[in-house]
């Protein structure tokens, strides 16, 4: 059986990243929140780097913090594609409700993003992995495009975008492998209720598979083998679930991108490895706790992500 650690991270491949990195205001059970950083890009970044080497595509503004950019290059995130633009970074405002399982977007600032044209640098076009996480839809496609030949494109998307750019993201979902989405945004898209049977529709939109990221539920895969399941991490104490998606979706390709290879089996020991990661990331403020984890407690909780469905009979 192969199992986990993966190539080490010198001899992975890399994964490039496109997506929001933001200033988020934060509504939650426990505590209120401003101006933490966050974004897309930067959550699955954290995690990816975990397991590869690491290229973002973004834009922030003149008030976007140097030291977090000089942070991620340190952890062998390539940030030559983050433009610096004039304006304000991108804003996003949420409240959660007190069980943490479903929120409110409160508010949503485009800023610099608005005007955002990226152009990829030359040292990125090779990129294998490629994971266009949840921005505009025409962004996703402008860096899909300049990219030369890529082994694995996945896309997240969310609510703002499926019911305000539904044509553009029906073009991003042609040209994509796995869709990674959340299960209320799964019933939005497909306008179905039942998982199962929206999976099915949404599979006829183009992409190859599907995995349905369900918080503490944990997360699906829809593929042509049929239907695999991973639990979630059940945490003692759940702080803040803002990016623990993009985690996901970032430790994933990490893992991937260190494997070298995309089979089932490949992609499945990848969703319950995605699985531990995003679970360190809900248990801090935006991504306090998930950017110091190190492989080690990812694999320690890997173990415990087993140990929890054997039956042992
Ligand atoms: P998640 O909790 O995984 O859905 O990701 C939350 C992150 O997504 C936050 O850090 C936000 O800054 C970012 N975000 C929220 N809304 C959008 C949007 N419409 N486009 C891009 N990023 C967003």
């Amino acid at each position: 059986m192969t199992t986990y650690p993966t190539r080490s991270k010198e001899t992975a491949e890399h994964v490039l990243i496109v997506g929001s990195m933001a200033f988020d205001d934060l509504e939650l059970p426990s505590v209120n929140a401003k101006d933490v950083v966050g974004g897309a890009a930067t959550y699955a970044a954290y995690a990816a780097s975990l397991f590869s080497p690491v290229r973002i595509v973004a834009v922030v503004g003149e008030d976007f913090p140097t030291a977090v950019l000089e942070e991620l290059t340190a952890r062998d995130v390539d940030v030559a594609g983050v433009e610096r633009a004039k304006g304000k970074t991108f804003r996003w405002a949420g409240r959660y409700a007190a069980n943490l399982a479903s929120r409110e977007t409160l508010d949503t600032q485009l800023n610099v993003f608005a005007d955002f044209r990226p152009k990829l640098p030359q040292s990125f076009v090779d990129s294998p992995f490629v994971l266009l996480g949840n921005i505009q839809p025409q962004l996703q496609l402008d860096v899909l495009s300049q990219i030369k030949a890529p082994r694995f494109v996945a896309a997240d998307t969310m609510n703002f975008w499926i019911s305000g750019e539904r044509k553009k993201l029906g073009e991003v979902l042609a040209k994509i492998d796995t869709l990674m989405i959340n299960d209320e945004e799964l019933r939005q898209l497909a306008d179905i209720h039942n998982i199962r049977r929206a999976a099915a529709e949404v599979l006829k939109l183009g992409p190859k598979r599907l995995i349905v990221k369900r918080g503490e539920y944990g997360a699906m895969l829809f593929d042509k083998d049929g239907v695999f399941f991973t639990p979630a991490y059940p945490l003692e104490e759940e702080i803040d679930p803002t990016g623990a998606g993009d985690s996901f979706a970032g430790a994933l390709l990490g893992y991937l991108a260190a494997a070298g290879t995309i089979d089932g089996p490949t992609l499945r020991r990848g969703l319950r490895l995605a699985s531990a990661v995003a679970s360190f990331c809900v248990e801090g403020v935006g991504a306090a706790k998930l950017k110091n984890v190190q492989r080690a407690d990812v694999m320690m909780r890997l173990e415990a992500l087993r140990s929890i469905t054997k039956t042992g009979g």
